[in-house]
């Protein structure tokens, strides 16, 4: 017998998620994100859910040619575009599009030599500082491309780095329209969060209403069904499903006694008696070691909470008003648990100190994943 830890990758769900994408943007054309392997569920795996977008949006060669593997033939972006100058070989063989965000990688292209010109998307700083044409040299920038015979079409691309908080894309947004007012190409501005709290859904102010730069949209962590605002608003606010399941089964119980500790350091005391269970699921999984005692968990679709450290390969929740459970319990550390059960993966990021992203991405190799509808 494996040890009864399994992932499980939801269809359904993540076709669901894309299909909101859609809705709170309807005019846009939409990229699906999948960099860091689809968030970690895999991009072979994710990609029957989310071959309805537009588009794939990544990082790494390897995966676009993961993507063109499977069958995609429509558009693939390089979200951090090319990161040495014969990458532009397969950019050509691939048919990739990819973003330009510094100066190394347009004198890349000018010296490349190309029989058809590539699509790119020009990357400007709008304000986060971490990739792209600073507004006062993106102008310039763009003449040299346009330059070019090596480029095409140019598109025109930022990133916000408040789209989920109180600051807001307001000032990034101004900046962006007013730098590219008259140039041509396409526009693309918008990650999840942006896509869900500006767009003048869910009672927030629509910054992004009648904007005319979403030619195309981002949609990563919606797409897996995690909320990018939490906890401002959950999964559920903004009608996501999980797309990511993990679970596993108790493999043993402890009957506590008052002054009783449970696990490494001593960290938990119990108070009273009280009956624990030790789930196959540890940090060697990808459940995160800072999730301190009373994480939430699942134990047979009922909320509990877990106790003690999180070790290599187990971790320990309360059984207490859980009399029935026992060996072999189901217990769901996020995502989908029993009848319509869900645990929120942003939850227990949380507890943890995180976000969803990271636990989505941590998902350990050693753990078995299977797709279901
Ligand atoms: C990762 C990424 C996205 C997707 O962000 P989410 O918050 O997951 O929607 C969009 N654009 C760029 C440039 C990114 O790197």
């Amino acid at each position: 017998m494996p040890r009864p830890i399994e992932a499980l990758v939801h269809t359904a769900a993540l076709a669901h998620n894309v299909a909101r994408a859609r809705a709170a943007v309807p005019d846009a054309r939409l990229w699906a994100v999948v960099k860091a392997n689809a968030y970690g569920h895999g991009i072979e795996r994710a990609y029957e859910g989310l071959r309805g977008a537009d588009g794939f949006a990544l990082l790494d060669l390897a995966e676009a040619e993961r993507i063109r593997a499977l069958g995609w033939r429509g558009p693939v972006l390089l979200l951090e575009g090319v990161f040495e100058p014969r990458d532009l070989e397969l950019v050509s063989r691939l048919d990739l599009w990819h973003t330009v965000h510094c100066i190394e990688q347009i004198e890349w292209l000018a010296a490349h030599k190309t029989s058809a010109p590539q699509h790119v998307f020009l990357k400007m700083n709008s304000g986060m500082n971490r990739l792209g044409f600073r507004p006062e040299s993106y102008r310039s920038a763009w003449a040299r491309l346009n330059a070019l015979p090596q480029v095409g079409e140019i598109g025109l691309i930022t990133h916000f780095s408040d789209a989920d908080g109180a600051r807001g894309i307001e000032h990034q947004v101004r900046t962006f329209a007013a730098v590219t007012r008259d140039l041509p190409g396409e526009r693309s501005v918008a990650n999840s969060a942006a896509i869900l709290r500006h767009h003048g859904t869910g009672g927030l102010p629509g910054v992004l209403r009648g904007f005319q730069g979403n030619d195309w949209v981002r949609a990563g962590i919606m797409s897996y069904g995690s909320a990018a605002d939490h906890p401002e608003h959950d999964a559920e606010h903004w009608n996501l499903r999980p797309a990511m399941t993990l679970h596993t089964r108790l493999i043993a119980t402890q009957q506590l006694e008052p002054g009783d500790t449970v696990g490494y350091g001593s960290s938990f005391t119990a108070e009273r008696p009280m009956r624990i269970g030790i789930a196959a699921c540890g940090y060697a999984d990808g459940y995160p070691r800072h999730a301190g005692s009373g994480t939430p968990v699942l134990v047979d679709g009922e909320h509990t909470r877990t106790v003690g450290r999180v070790s290599m390969d187990m971790l320990a929740v309360d059984l207490s008003g859980l009399p029935q459970a026992g060996v072999g319990s189901e217990v769901t550390l996020w995502g989908h648990g029993p009848g319509d059960t869900i645990l929120s993966i942003d939850e227990v990021a949380r507890a943890a100190g995180t976000i969803g992203y990271e636990l989505m991405c941590a998902l350990a190799l050693r753990v078995p994943v299977r797709v279901v509808d």
